[in-house]
C-alpha cells in the first residue's frame, strides 16, 4: 500500500488551504458536505491526522470517526426526515476509493429513492442550504 500523501485533497481542506462546506468539527474529526451529492445531504467525514482508509488507520482513529460518523447519521436523518441512511467507506483504488485520506460518506435515503450517479458536480447553493439543515439538526 502507498504512503499518506500530504496533498491530497482532504489534507488540503483540513489545512483550510481549499474551501468546504462543514457541518460539524470536534478535537479529533471533521464533518463537510460532498461536492458530488448523490443524495441531498450527503457528507462525508474523516479524521484531523492522516491516513488512507481503514487498512492504515489507528483504533484510536477508527473510534473518534465512527462516533461522528454515527452523530451525523443521526443528525441527517432528523435534517432530512429520512426513512434510512446509507454510509459508505471505499479503500485502495482497487476497492473504489478516490481521495486517499480515510472519508466515510453519509447518505440520508428516502425509501424507494434510488441515490444519483455518482461524479456529478452539486449546485453550491442547495448544498449550502443542505449544510444549514444539518447544523440545526446539531444544534
Ligand atoms: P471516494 O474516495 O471514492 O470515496 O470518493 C471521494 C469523494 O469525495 C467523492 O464523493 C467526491 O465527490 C468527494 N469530493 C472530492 N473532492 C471534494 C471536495 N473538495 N469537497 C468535498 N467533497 C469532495
Amino acid at each position: 500500500m502507498s504512503e499518506y500523501d500530504p496533498d491530497n485533497i482532504f489534507a488540503k481542506i483540513l489545512r483550510g488551504e481549499i474551501p468546504s462546506t462543514s457541518v460539524y468539527e470536534d478535537d479529533e474529526t471533521l464533518a463537510f458536505m460532498d461536492i458530488m451529492p448523490r443524495t441531498d445531504g450527503h457528507l462525508l467525514v474523516i479524521p484531523k491526522t492522516p491516513c488512507r482508509n481503514l487498512l492504515d488507520a489507528s483504533p484510536e482513529q477508527l473510534t473518534a470517526v465512527m462516533s461522528t460518523v454515527q452523530k451525523l447519521a443521526k443528525a441527517v436523518v432528523q435534517a432530512f426526515d429520512a426513512d434510512g441512511v446509507t454510509v459508505q467507506q471505499f479503500n485502495e483504488a482497487a476497492g473504489g476509493q478516490e481521495v486517499f485520506h480515510l472519508h466515510f460518506h453519509i447518505l440520508p435515503r428516502q425509501e424507494g429513492v434510488a441515490m444519483r450517479p455518482p461524479g456529478n458536480m452539486g449546485d453550491f447553493d442547495l448544498i449550502a442550504k443542505h449544510a444549514e439543515k444539518v447544523k440545526a439538526a446539531l444544534a
